[in-house]
């Protein structure tokens, strides 16, 4: 998966540090250039790496680390805890309406992240804890959109709400909510149209659908193979439409995941989700703490 270089690069720094016994605080520095060196190679983004280091220099030069029995451990220890909080510290779910209310969800994200599948694996996961989910096709743009939303959805058994190609997305979704409170559905998904590049359009158009309907939770999907583009991106939609969290796709594949270690740090907003395959089944929760186990190795 990704990081698997990362974590060979961390693994070889900590052998090196436990072998030592005695640190001294230029053996401390000389392994967090180190760390520094595999994070940016990790595509982790410049800002975020520059603060991480600090932070973690600044409690491993202090006395209790260096007076400790076993500073390499130590230290290895505090870059463990660093991360899980650079990653958000806590497990962050999307958020449900209490009780039998409709929640809605929209799914935001440039073409190709990944926001149709991601939709599909959501409904999977809901239903599974005994929600009605409806799916509703607000890319109006490809009809092979709607078409790969309806082939998913029937695959989950999850009804897929649809108007074609000829109305905006925003009547779409009000139509969607009200087809959802005559028909029991307690959770609506909204998957809206990507473009190649973030624009101004798209925007509008996101911004239109939260004028006409309430949006619960504003989820943006981007992909981890675009590295610290995918932290741009997030930070415009971010500051554009304002989301709530992230969900962070193809972290199964051979990328570099320094998207996943810089969405926190650089939007303030957690990932919720990873998605680690392109089966429906492939959509995991996104614990920071084990996140940060795993790229330790
Ligand atoms: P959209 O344009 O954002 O709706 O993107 P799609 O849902 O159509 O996904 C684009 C491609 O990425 C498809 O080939 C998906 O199968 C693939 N994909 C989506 N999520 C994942 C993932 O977590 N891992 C992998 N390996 N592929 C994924």
């Amino acid at each position: 998966m990704a990081f698997d270089s990362l974590t060979e690069k961390l693994q070889n720094i900590f052998k090196n540090l436990r072998s030592k016994g005695r640190l001294t605080e230029d053996d401390v520095k000389e392994a967090l250039k180190e760390i520094k060196r595999a994070l940016l190679a990790a595509d982790v983004n410049f800002k975020v790496v520059k603060d991480f280091i600090k932070k973690v220099q600044e409690r491993a030069i202090g006395q209790d680390v260096m007076s400790g029995l076993n500073p390499g451990q130590m230290v290895i220890k505090i870059v463990n805890e660093e991360l899980v909080e650079l990653m958000g510290s806590e497990t962050t779910d999307i958020q449900l309406q209490p009780g039998s209310a409709i929640t809605v969800i929209m799914m935001a994200g440039l073409q190709g992240a990944g926001k149709t599948t991601t939709t599909a694996k959501l409904a999977g996961k809901y239903k599974l804890k005994g929600k009605k989910p409806l799916l509703v096709a607000c890319d109006v743009y490809r009809p092979a959109a709607i078409k790969q939303l309806q082939v998913n959805g029937e695959k989950q058994g999850v009804e897929v709400f649809a108007m074609g190609e000829n109305n905006k997305p925003a009547n779409i979704a009000k139509a969607a909510l009200e087809h959802a409170r005559k028909n029991g559905h307690n959770i609506v998904i909204l998957d809206t149209a990507g473009r190649l590049h973030i624009d101004e359009d798209m925007m509008g158009e996101l911004q239109e659908i939260k004028e006409a309907v309430t949006v619960h939770q504003t989820i943006l999907v981007i992909d981890a193979m675009t590295g610290q583009d995918a932290v741009n991106v997030a930070k415009e939609f971010n500051d554009k439409i304002g989301i709530d969290g992230v969900i962070i796709t193809k972290l199964d594949g051979d990328t570099r995941g320094g998207a996943a270690l810089s969405v926190k740090a650089v939007t303030g907003k957690p990932i919720f989700y990873a998605g680690m395959g392109e089966k429906l089944s492939d959509l995991e929760q996104f614990h920071p703490d084990r996140m940060a186990s795993r790229i330790l190795g």
